[in-house]
């Protein structure tokens, strides 16, 4: 439409005299949230355990409960506010339609924003779904994303197999060389893609000088922070666009619910809720309930992981049956970079380690009363897996071989239990291999 035929058409509407007054009458603008009178906003000063416990909450202000009430429906009473939204073109603010928003989503969405220091957060059904959604609303057709060739076997599945098929075109780099993914960057590039600690070897990336690559070309940044959670990293202070998390992992951290979530600026996240809104991974009110009441909880937890992991990477370091050992404290490819974005040596709950063979490896899962052997990881118990037959199982051995899995990997979820109990059970599973 010309331009004077859409001065036209909105001089025509009621009480709407000339294209400048219409525009004049938005209000809206780019605020964080969403968020309702009743949830709480904690300010940025405060430390991780406040926000965890606080930021977010629904205070109820007819029955007085303490903590969120679950929202368990899908639809909410058109009421002068939810007009006055569609007009605003605002409706990702006022409760219409579960999948558009729900404050049981808000509570969890405000306590995540709150953690990563963002203006806005979403949370999905799964970290896939968070994934899938944002890659798809942050390029299009004709466009081009690096990502790293080890990156979480869904998402490298999503990039390799379904990309190609929506116009997308993917290269995959080794996410530690900053001059490899300089190089794959090309006139079509939009989106980066990386995660702050790679699955299984623990590998960390040059962050900073990425972000401040992209930012100079113009290219979005996205990272998957599900290994470190943001107790121990918060990337959007270190100049990426959106983080991105399993919330299946560390963040709800009880194995009982699996979410997604992503966070970044106002203007990103309400592009990629767009998005949300027609591929439908919205998370439901009663797991917005759960991941609200985990994430309650993540500085607590994340401290116990943290501690008891590193203290399991020196145990396996200085044992004799273990070779090499995958954490920062031990590996230099897990070192390198991970002071730059992490404090403390804050450095998440993860160790891999090799046994001699494949075998040995599994007579250890078998020895280990502890941790169950099971995929995922970040919950409250130790878990341990092995990735030649688990996550990397469809790769040869070749392959494996080439992106550092060597035979007898072993990967450890170190959970909260008391660390001699876990040490002992390494011990006693580690001597009768
Ligand atoms: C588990 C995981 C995912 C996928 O999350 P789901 O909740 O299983 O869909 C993505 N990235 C990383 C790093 C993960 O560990």
């Amino acid at each position: 439409m010309s331009k004077s035929g859409l001065s036209k058409a909105i001089g025509d509407l009621p009480g709407v005299s000339s294209e400048k007054e219409w525009t004049n009458s938005l209000e809206r603008g780019r605020r964080p949230g969403p968020r309702m009178n009743e949830h709480v906003v904690i300010p940025d000063k405060c430390g991780v355990s406040t926000k965890a416990v606080h930021s977010g909450t629904y205070e109820d202000p007819t029955v007085g409960s303490v903590g969120t009430p679950i929202f368990q429906n899908s639809t909410f009473l058109f009421s002068e506010h939810t007009y006055e939204a569609f007009f605003q073109g605002i409706s990702r603010d006022a409760p219409i339609y579960t999948r558009y928003g729900n404050p049981s989503q808000w509570s969890v969405q405000e306590k995540i924003s709150s953690l990563e220091g963002a203006e806005s957060s979403l949370v999905f059904a799964s970290g896939m779904a968070a994934i899938s959604t944002t890659l798809l609303a942050l390029t299009n057709k004709g466009g081009h994303i690096v990502s790293a060739y080890d990156v979480y076997g869904g998402t490298y599945n999503l990039l390799h197999h379904d990309m190609h098929q929506l116009g997308r075109e993917v290269s995959f780099v080794d996410s530690t060389s900053f001059e490899d993914i300089k190089n794959a960057v090309k006139d079509n590039t939009q989106v980066l893609f990386f995660e702050t600690l790679s699955n299984p070897l623990l590998k960390s990336i040059p962050l900073k000088t990425i972000a401040d690559y992209c930012k100079e070309n113009r290219i979005l940044l996205i990272v998957d922070n599900t290994f470190l959670s943001p107790y121990c990293c918060r990337p959007l202070d270190y100049g990426v666009d959106i983080v991105v998390h399993s919330c299946t992992k560390y963040m709800n951290g009880h194995s009982d619910l699996t979410a997604g979530c992503i966070s970044g600026s106002r203007k990103y996240v309400d592009r990629i809720w767009d998005q949300m809104l027609r591929f439908g991974g919205h998370l439901e009110p009663f797991s917005c309930f759960l991941l609200e009441r985990g994430l309650k909880t993540l500085a607590l937890r994340m401290e116990k992981h943290v501690s008891n992991a590193k203290a399991v990477a020196e145990f396996l370091n200085n044992h004799p049956k273990v070779k090499n050992v995958y954490h920062p404290l031990t590996n230099d490819v897990s070192g390198k970079y991970i002071n730059e974005y992490t404090e403390n040596e804050n450095f998440g709950g993860l160790v891999s380690f090799e046994v001699s063979d494949d075998e040995a490896g599994l007579k250890l899962l078998n020895e280990l009363k502890l941790p169950a052997a099971a995929t995922s990881l970040g919950g409250l118990e130790s878990l341990v897996s092995m990735p030649y037959n688990t996550s990397h199982s469809t790769l040869t051995l070749n392959q494996r071989k080439s992106i550092g899995i060597n035979p007898g990997l072993v990967r450890l979820s170190v959970g909260i239990e008391d660390l001699g109990d876990i040490l002992n059970d390494l011990d006693a599973g580690l001597s009768a291999i």
